[in-house]
This record gives structure tokens, sequence and C-alpha cells, in this order.
């Protein structure tokens, strides 16, 4: 089975959406605002507990 790995992250800044494919231990990474260079952290909440 493929795990989902991707979600929209909405930047707080400048308000623009956009797809980030996540991988398993997406809560170390964060990405750049395409639009404003921001940095985006996902929050808590949208990280899904590690499968051990
Ligand atoms: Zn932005």
């Amino acid at each position: 089975m493929t795990p989902v790995t991707s979600a929209n992250l909405t930047c707080p800044v400048c308000g623009v959406v956009q797809k980030a494919e996540m991988p398993l231990n997406a809560c170390q990474h964060f990405y750049v605002c395409t639009s404003c260079k921001s940095v985006l952290k996902p929050k808590e909440g949208d990280c899904p507990a590690p499968i051990l």
C-alpha cells in the first residue's frame, strides 16, 4: 500500500496554497512559500503519528 504523503499548505502571510509532498517524517520538514518566501511549518495536528 502507498501512504498518502501529500498535503496542502496555506501560507499564513499571503494566503497562497501549495501542495507539498510530505515524507513520512514530515514533522521534521519545512517549506518555503513559493510566493512570498515565508517559511511554512506543518501544524502539529497535521502530522500523522509515525507507524513503528
Ligand atoms: Zn506566502
